[in-house]
């Protein structure tokens, strides 16, 4: 057994006007505390500090906000000034979208989440969720609709301590035209939601640009363009979540490549942004679905021959795999996705021991290791 957060997001329903203001001024709130620290290079204990003596300045920050809460808008600056290129920029309304109560503050009662100082909003739960950590409330991008995104701490079985490999392992090579292609021939195209969408978000683009600022109308304009968004990223995030589900009930080791450099001319840039996105969102969903993922080196597995290993360079456009060695003609892609497949079988050999040798209980127990997991891989 190990422990591992997992987070569920859950709907939220604000019953009535007044609990909707108030997660409003929540956010408000959350955003002000944000922005007030933005320019103070301060590190997350000293604005901790500072946070105290804000709250005897202004006695609403004590009385209506739960200071944990408070706290975890000062580990959010600490966390964005890390990854932060230049400065952090000031966040409006539009900008700033989730709250977060960590460790305290929080309880969920049947078909209620209960915040301190908030009071208890509907929640569905479509599973119970057990030992939670901590809760986010979120805001979509359209403003209109919230959610919890919960995070419990589980504890998860270590499916190969328990179970061998029943299931065969694969290979999946991601690409640009398929979304990926994997070891058993069978090849995914890519759904191309935003492209599918381009002539709509252009229009609703128009649209915002050429309402004058300030008016409703505009804000009327934005809210549209903002629902567009948003259902592009469901239909992905449905995608992706299919996708992921169907490697991980039908495969016990999935073999990945780490990471993937392809040349691509500046009109790609977009595209590749979000098809990196989304091979990473996959990589996590299979991550925390699938029995094991391992990444594998990415050294010449669309050049190689999968058959005899002959190198065979080709630019992007050859689709096809031909060998003049051996003679093998496949595609591109699923002679890819064999050597994946092949590498990363060979990379759990390798880290087989040579001499068996007797281990004790305890330490069976200590080093859950890949060495043991590709033994049991390996003898069935
Ligand atoms: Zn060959």
């Amino acid at each position: 057994m190990y422990k591992k957060m997992l987070n569920y997001k859950f709907r939220l329903y604000p019953t009535t006007k007044e609990q909707e203001l108030l997660l409003e001024q929540t956010l408000d709130c959350c955003r002000w505390v944000y922005n007030y620290f933005l320019d103070k290079n301060m590190s997350e204990y000293d604005m901790n500090y500072i946070l105290t003596e804000l709250k005897e300045q202004h006695p609403w920050l004590h009385k209506y906000y739960h200071s944990k809460m408070l706290q975890m808008v000062a580990k959010q600056v600490a966390a964005a000034r890390k990854v932060a290129v230049g400065r952090l920029s000031y966040r409006k309304d539009e900008d700033f979208n989730a709250f977060t109560y960590n460790q305290s503050g929080f309880r969920i009662e049947k078909d209620k989440l209960v915040l301190s100082k908030i009071g208890s909003i509907k929640i569905v739960l479509h599973r119970q969720p057990v030992n939670v950590k901590q809760v986010t409330v979120c805001r979509s991008k359209t403003g209109k609709k919230w959610y919890a995104v919960v995070a419990c701490d589980v504890l998860r079985r270590l499916y190969s301590t328990i179970i061998k490999y029943t299931k065969p392992a694969v290979g999946i090579d991601v690409g640009i035209t398929k979304f990926c292609h994997d070891s058993d021939n069978h090849a995914v195209e890519n759904p191309q939601f935003l492209t599918k969408m381009l002539k709509p978000l252009r229009k609703a683009h128009r649209r915002v640009s050429r309402r004058q600022i300030g008016s409703n109308n505009r804000e009327k304009a934005k809210h549209m363009l903002a629902r567009l968004y948003e259902r592009i990223h469901n239909k992905r995030h449905d995608f992706l979540h299919k996708k992921s589900a169907y490697y991980a009930s039908h495969y016990d080791l999935i073999f990945l490549e780490r990471l993937k450099v392809l040349n691509l001319t500046k009109n790609h840039r977009l595209a590749r942004k979000i098809l990196d996105a989304s091979w990473s969102a996959f990589k996590n969903m299979l991550q925390y679905k699938a029995n094991r993922v391992i990444e594998v080196e990415p050294a010449y597995s669309s050049v190689d021959c999968s058959r005899c290993g002959h190198p065979v360079p080709k630019s992007l456009a050859v689709r096809t795999h031909a060998c003049q060695k051996c003679g093998a003609v496949l595609d591109r892609d699923y002679n890819a996705s064999l050597n994946i497949l092949q590498r990363g079988l060979e990379s759990l050999m390798m880290l087989l021991p040579v001499e068996r040798r007797e281990v004790t209980p305890v330490e069976i127990a200590q080093q859950r290791s890949l060495k043991q997991e590709a033994h049991e891989f390996i003898r069935g």
